[in-house]
């Protein structure tokens, strides 16, 4: 018996104690500390902070994304994924738990491609929780489409000189370390012509001009999304990550990983959004009944549950086929549907949450604006939506064939010569017996 919904008993033990400990224990830094998660820790957080990170160590829940290897359990994406569910909750809960995005793809593609003095240097504070980093891809002139990229890195004797601009590189401002994406030779395709390179924040050049902040959504302190101006910036040779010309192989690991876990941690999103319409469905009369008692109010509950169930199976199913390939690119095409698919579902269930809790909805009292900015963010990072729907189309239509006429394959008459003919010896024996 392969397909199994359980989970295991002893892991269960470890999620119902994370659900309790978000909803108790974190939530609360979200209304205290909310922007601040990415800013290095003062004497007052680290205090409160760095004691429940020790109760999730204890637990050993503490970078469930890696393997034992880097400090984790290895406890795999499917599990990730339900432990995710819960995170997805609060703002501080990733930080407390060691998984926050960016910093887990980068701490993913640092021990995967980085020499050991790199993962002495970067990974390791990186694990530990006490610094952040920067994914530095995107530039203003082009996001969805890397080949376009001009930030252009340069060989001087020992060192590399990277001049260019980013845009939208977030965390930029608190982070200790950037990677950034450069070309360094232009005359071979993009694929072959970009590396990755790792940028202490502080080397002269690194010039952060502005940090943009997601309209209605946020928080005044976050650190943002900064627009960086790499201006002479030179680092040793030994800064480039994973190989010359390796940058977009990088990206691949990197994204595919970052995608899936940006899925997870939105069923966490979506279920408080339904949790929240149906309290308030259960707690609002208007005309005589409970809004709960409204048909178009039961149809919003029905319709969002089942857009969350078929989401989260999906994201499961994605989850453990990774675990089972151990490889994001054999994965690929599923991890492309559950990504185009997340802001949809993620925006149809906030809307609806919205619609029933009626003005006070829309207020700042409520999270839901902040939840649909952030179902349209989620239909930008890590690629557009409709980048990721030509994947799933062009990886599906790759397990296709055309018909071998003009005929579709299964037009019927087809179909019943090709049977007649396979079976003629019975159909004849049967004309024969008339
Ligand atoms: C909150 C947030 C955080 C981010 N953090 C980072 C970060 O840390 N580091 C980083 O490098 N980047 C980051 N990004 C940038 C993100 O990766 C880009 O926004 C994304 O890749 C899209 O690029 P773009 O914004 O330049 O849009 P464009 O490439 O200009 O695309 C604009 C629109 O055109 C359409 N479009 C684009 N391509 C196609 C196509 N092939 N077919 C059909 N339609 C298409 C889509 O509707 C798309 O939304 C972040 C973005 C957001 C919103």
């Amino acid at each position: 018996m392969a397909w199994d919904f359980e989970t295991d008993p002893e892991f269960q033990e470890k999620l119902d104690w994370a659900d309790e400990f978000v909803r108790n224990e974190v939530e609360p830094l979200d209304h205290v500390w909310g922007g601040l998660e990415f800013f290095p820790l003062d004497d007052t957080r680290r205090k409160v902070v760095d004691p429940l990170k020790q109760q999730v160590r204890d637990h050993d829940l503490w970078a469930a994304h890696l393997g034992p290897e880097l400090g984790g359990k290895g406890y795999g994406q499917l599990k990730l994924s339900l432990l995710n569910e819960i995170l997805g909750r609060s703002r501080w809960a990733p930080i407390i738990f060691g998984t926050q995005a960016p910093d887990t793809g980068n701490a993913e593609i640092i021990a995967h491609y980085g020499t050991p003095e790199q993962k002495e240097r970067y990974l390791q504070p990186l694990l530990d929780g006490e610094v952040f980093s920067c994914y530095s891809m995107t530039e203003p002139h082009a996001g969805a489409d890397p080949k376009m990229f001009k930030t252009r890195a340069e060989r001087d004797g020992d060192e590399w000189v990277i001049n260019g601009w980013k845009f939208f590189s977030s965390n930029a401002s608190t982070a200790s370390f950037l990677i950034v994406m450069a070309v360094t030779n232009p005359d071979v395709s993009a694929y072959q012509g970009m590396s990755m390179f790792l940028v202490p924040r502080d080397t002269p050049g690194v010039n952060i001009v502005k940090n943009f902040h997601v309209g209605g959504g946020g928080h005044e302190h976050d650190p943002g999304h900064a627009l960086i101006h790499y201006d002479n910036v030179r680092v040793p040779a030994d800064a480039v990550l994973g190989g010359e010309g390796q940058a977009f192989a990088i990206a691949q690991t990197r994204l595919g990983g970052g995608r899936i876990h940006h899925a997870m941690r939105t069923i966490a999103t979506c279920k408080k959004a339904l949790d929240m319409m149906c309290e308030r469905a259960l707690s609002r009369e208007t005309q005589g009944s409970l809004l709960a008692d409204k048909q178009f109010v039961q149809g919003y509950i029905a319709d969002s549950y089942a857009q969350l169930m078929q989401f989260r199976l999906f994201v499961l199913y994605t989850a453990w086929s990774i675990d089972r390939h151990k490889n994001y690119l054999k994965v690929r095409k599923d991890i492309a549907a559950v990504k185009a698919l997340m802001p949809q579902v993620m925006h149809d269930i906030v809307m609806r949450a919205t619609q029933v809790h009626g003005a006070l909805g829309v207020t700042t009292d409520m999270p839901f604006t902040n939840m649909l900015i952030g179902s349209v963010v989620m239909g930008l990072v890590d690629g557009p939506t409709e980048v990721h729907k030509v994947t799933v189309a062009r990886q599906l239509l790759r397990e296709y064939r055309p018909s071998d006429d003009i005929w579709p394959t299964q037009t019927i008459p087809k179909l019943e010569a090709a049977a007649r003919e396979k079976l003629a010896e019975f159909i004849e024996h049967e004309v024969g017996n008339l």
